[in-house]
C-alpha cells in the first residue's frame, strides 16, 4: 500500500545490464503513487491564509498525465521521481491551466497606444465606473427621473457634444463599425466619392474600398494618389452620388509633389450639391498634439467646425478610453444610424459605455493630462523620464547587469502620427556574464508574470520608462531578479 507521506526516497538509478534494469523498472513503477494518491495532495495548496483545497476537477486528469509521465521516464531509465516532485507537476499543471491566457503585460516598448498590447490603458477614474456598472444593476436603458425606459447612450451623448461641439452623437463598437454603419445607413445603393490618396488600410484588415463595399455604398474614386483637386471631386457628382467621404491618413504620410483640398472647401461642395460630408478621423484627438512638439493631429472640433456633417473616430486612440466607436455630426442623420439594424448588432456594452463617459469628462474637466494613461504618457516630461531611466540602470546594475541611460524615441502608436516621435530616455541592458544573451533575458521577460515586453536591438534591450506606469517599477525589478 502506498504510504501517505510523500516519498523522498527515489533515485533508483539505472543500470547499464538487462536483468537488473528490468527489476529496477518493475519496482520503481510499484512505488509510484496511485492517481488517487496524488490527486488528494495536490489538492491541498499552502498559501497565505493557510491550507485551501482545491476543488478544480481536473485534478485526477492531471494526476493521471503527471503519473503516466513518470511512468515513461522510468522506462527510459530514469529514476523513480520523488512524491514531492510529482505533487509540485501537477500543481503547476493546475496553476497553468488556471491562469487566464489575456492577461496583464508591462508595455516597455515606449509606443503609447500599442495596438498589440491592447492600445489604451483605461484611466483609473473609468475603470472604477466600469467596476461600480459591472458589480451590479445601473439605469443603462432606464430613465431615473422618468420612472420610464430611456437611451443608453444618454451620457456618452451628452458629454460628447459638450466636448466636440456636435449636435448629436452616438457610440459603436469601434471606428471600423462606425464607418460601416454610417455608410450603410446614409449611401447604401449609391455613390460615395473618395480621393485615390485617402483609400486607406488600417492594421487589421480594415480597408476603406471593402469596407464600402461591404455597406452597399459603391466607391467613386477622384484623383490621384499624391494629388486631388477639388475639381476632381466636383467633376465626379452624379444624380446617384449620396456623400464625399474624407479619411485621415493615419498611419502614413505623402511628401513631396502634394496636394489636397482643406476639410471646408469639401464641405462647401459637397453641401452646395446637396451632399453629405463624411470623414473618418481616425485617432479622434481632441486637443492638440502640438503642443507636445508633435505634428498636428486633425481635432473633431476642427471637423465639425469645417462644416462636416459626420465624423467618425476611435474611443482607445488618442481619446484614452476604452474600445469604441463615435459618430459625432448632426442630429437628423445620427436618427437614421440609429434606426438601421447594424446599430443593433454593433452597439457597445455598458462597461464600454461607462468608462467612454468618465474619459470624456476628464477631458472635459481638464483632468485628462494628469489622469489619463494616454494623456499623461504623452505629456510627460524627459527629466521625469530621465529619472526613472537612471533608477532602473542602477537598480539593474545592483543586481549585475550591464545597463546604460541613453537618449531614445517613444511613439504614440495605435494609427496616429506615422513619423513623429517623442524624446525619451531609455534603459539600455548590455550582454555581460551576467546576462550573456539579451535576446534570451527579453524571451524571459516576455513570459514571466506580469510579462515585461521591451525592444531588442544588436543585443541590447532598451526599456521605455515613459508607457511602463510608475507603480510598476517594483514588478519590473522583480521580474528581472528572478530571470538572474
Ligand atoms: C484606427 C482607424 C480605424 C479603425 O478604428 P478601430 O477603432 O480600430 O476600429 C479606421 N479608420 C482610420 C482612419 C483609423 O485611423
Amino acid at each position: 500500500m502506498a504510504s501517505d507521506r510523500p516519498d523522498n526516497s527515489g533515485g533508483v538509478h539505472a543500470s547499464s545490464t538487462g536483468v537488473g534494469e528490468a527489476d529496477r523498472v518493475r519496482q520503481s513503477l510499484r512505488r509510484l503513487p496511485s492517481v488517487e494518491w496524488l490527486r488528494q495532495h495536490a489538492t491541498i495548496a499552502q498559501q497565505y491564509v493557510g491550507e485551501v483545497k482545491d476543488q478544480d476537477p481536473r485534478l485526477a486528469q492531471f494526476a493521471r498525465e503527471a503519473l503516466a509521465n513518470a511512468r515513461a521516464a522510468i522506462r527510459r531509465g530514469e529514476p523513480l521521481p520523488a512524491r514531492e516532485e510529482l505533487i509540485v507537476v501537477v500543481r503547476a499543471r493546475l496553476r497553468e491551466a488556471q491562469a487566464p491566457y489575456l492577461r496583464e503585460v508591462i508595455n516597455a516598448t515606449g509606443v503609447i497606444a500599442h495596438t498589440n498590447l491592447g492600445r489604451a490603458p483605461v484611466s483609473e477614474r473609468a475603470l472604477q465606473q466600469m467596476i461600480a456598472v459591472a458589480r451590479g444593476y445601473s439605469n443603462l436603458e432606464y430613465d431615473l427621473a422618468e420612472g420610464a425606459r430611456g437611451s443608453r447612450l444618454t451620457g456618452t451623448r451628452r458629454a460628447l457634444c459638450e466636448l466636440t461641439g456636435a449636435e448629436d452623437a452616438l457610440v459603436v463598437n469601434n471606428n471600423a463599425a462606425a464607418v460601416l454603419l454610417t455608410l450603410a445607413a446614409l449611401a447604401a445603393g449609391q455613390e460615395v466619392i473618395v480621393s485615390r490618396g485617402e483609400l486607406v488600410e488600417i492594421g487589421g484588415g480594415f480597408r476603406i474600398p471593402e469596407v464600402l463595399a461591404q455597406s452597399g455604398a459603391h466607391l467613386v474614386e477622384v484623383g490621384a494618389t499624391n494629388k486631388t483637386h477639388l475639381r476632381d471631386y466636383t467633376a465626379a457628382i452624379t444624380p446617384a452620388t449620396a456623400a464625399i467621404l474624407s479619411v485621415h491618413p493615419s498611419n502614413f504620410r505623402i511628401i513631396g509633389f502634394t496636394e489636397r483640398p482643406d476639410l471646408a472647401q469639401i464641405s462647401r461642395i459637397a453641401h452646395e450639391a446637396g451632399l453629405l460630408h463624411l470623414h473618418d478621423l481616425g485617432s479622434g484627438a481632441t486637443f492638440g498634439t502640438e503642443q507636445w512638439g508633435l505634428a498636428h493631429e486633425p481635432t473633431v472640433q476642427e471637423s465639425i467646425a469645417a462644416g462636416v456633417d459626420i465624423t467618425c473616430f476611435s474611443g482607445d486612440k488618442l481619446l484614452g478610453g476604452p474600445q469604441a466607436g463615435v459618430v459625432v455630426g448632426r442630429h437628423a442623420q445620427l436618427a437614421r444610424l440609429e434606426r438601421h439594424p447594424l446599430m443593433r448588432a454593433l452597439r457597445s456594452d455598458k462597461l464600454t459605455l461607462a468608462a467612454l463617459e468618465v474619459t470624456l469628462r476628464q477631458h472635459l474637466s481638464g483632468a485628462a493630462q494628469r489622469e489619463i494613461p494616454v494623456a499623461r504618457m504623452i505629456a510627460t516630461s524627459l527629466d521625469e523620464l530621465a529619472a526613472r531611466a537612471r533608477r532602473w540602470a542602477q537598480e539593474f546594475k545592483a543586481l549585475g547587469l550591464s545597463a546604460t541611460v541613453e537618449q531614445g524615441e517613444s511613439t504614440v502608436g495605435g494609427g496616429s502620427l506615422p513619423g513623429e516621435t517623442l524624446p525619451t530616455m531609455l534603459c539600455v541592458v548590455h550582454e555581460n556574464e551576467r546576462a550573456p544573451d539579451v535576446a534570451a533575458l527579453a524571451a524571459h521577460l516576455r513570459v514571466a508574470t506580469p510579462s515585461v515586453i521591451g525592444r531588442t536591438l544588436r543585443a541590447r534591450l532598451l526599456l521605455d520608462p515613459r508607457t511602463v506606469f510608475p507603480e510598476q517599477d517594483a514588478l519590473l525589478f522583480q521580474v528581472v531578479r528572478e530571470y538572474l
